[in-house]
């Protein structure tokens, strides 16, 4: 392979490791908790329904609200899921 073939296939390997970094550092920060559509589910005034305990592993229990409800509402997530379509918003308290 000549030198610059070598120095294609360097920058290359260099690029793919960036987007590799990039793709962990996203998968990462951009969770439900940290997006603009999620809303974390806290008993209603009046009611008798206790807020939800935090799920010692996927945290605190909220909707998607990034669509219009379905059938049965938002879509139910929980603060530590993530999908494709995050919008960065405002952190939980
Ligand atoms: S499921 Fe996606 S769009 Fe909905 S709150 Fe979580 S990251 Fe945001």
């Amino acid at each position: 392979m000549s030198s610059e073939g070598s120095e294609l296939g360097k920058a290359m390997l260099e690029f793919h490791e960036a987007m590799d970094r990039h793709r962990r550092f996203v998968r990462e920060t951009s969770r439900c908790r940290t997006c603009a559509y999620f809303v974390a589910k806290v008993a209603q005034r009046g009611s008798s329904m206790e807020e939800p305990e935090p799920d010692p592993v996927q945290g605190i229990l909220g909707r998607c609200l990034r669509r219009a409800p379905q059938e049965f509402g938002h879509p139910i997530t929980y603060e530590t899921a993530w999908c494709g379509e995050y919008e960065r918003g405002e952190a939980l308290p």
